[in-house]
């Protein structure tokens, strides 16, 4: 995938964001790491998602130098800067305070695995990184500290982070979690959701990556 290719995945992904509603306004940001060069591409600070042409995405290297653009990048590069330095494996991050999500975050409270959409997509119980300001390292290494199989991780009394091997996979357990946030919400206004067993979330997740869909 070219630079170019990247830029405009990113902002489709930004686009998504509005469709499903998990971003209001100017809220949240999303960026990916381009393979070849090694380079991060990420949402200006600031601007509307349907606004965005492919040079208002700004490239930097992982020490944040402005390699191509000519905006200021979201305020929250450090994280992710951060978190792609420390997982290689990681390739695409999008930051959301999508309201169901953001709620057990405010709670600080672990979202638990209770129905197979999270087994499938989130890919386990989502844990909450405890609070730091937005743009310190001491709230990178704790995100950092709470990155595991599963795609997401809260930031207590702020909202959700998730991340993939690519900007689409992030995307997806975007989507989902706040989907499976809701239901679980709802869930326990009216009784006591019953959480799927450890073995059952691995069966269903590796189902889910090697045998769903076309590819
Ligand atoms: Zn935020």
């Amino acid at each position: 995938m070219s630079l170019e290719s990247l830029r405009k995945e990113i902002i489709y992904a930004g686009m998504q964001l509005k469709e499903y509603e998990l971003i209001t306004l100017t809220g949240g940001n999303v960026s990916g790491r381009d393979r070849e060069t090694g380079l991060i591409a990420i949402t200006p600070s600031g601007m509307e998602y349907n606004d965005l042409s492919t040079e208002d995405i700004v490239i930097l290297d992982l020490e944040g130098k402005i390699i191509d653009g000519h905006r200021r990048p979201s305020s929250d590069l450090i994280t992710h800067l951060q978190i792609y330095r420390a997982k290689l494996e990681i390739n695409g991050i999008i930051h959301t305070h999508s309201t169901y999500a953001s709620c057990f975050a405010v709670l600080n409270e672990k979202i638990p695995v209770a129905s197979t959409t999270m087994a499938n997509e989130v890919g386990g119980e989502v844990p909450v990184a405890p609070y730091a300001p937005v743009g310190s390292e001491e709230l990178g290494d704790n995100i950092i500290k709470n990155i595991g199989k599963q795609k997401v991780v809260l930031l207590q009394s702020h909202g959700v982070l998730t991340y993939g091997k690519d900007v689409h996979r992030a995307l997806i357990a975007a989507v989902m979690v706040e989907d499976a946030a809701k239901v679980y919400h709802l869930a326990k206004c009216i009784g006591n959701p019953v959480k799927l067993p450890e073995a059952e979330i691995k069966r269903a997740n590796d189902l889910y990556q090697y045998a769903y869909g076309q590819n």
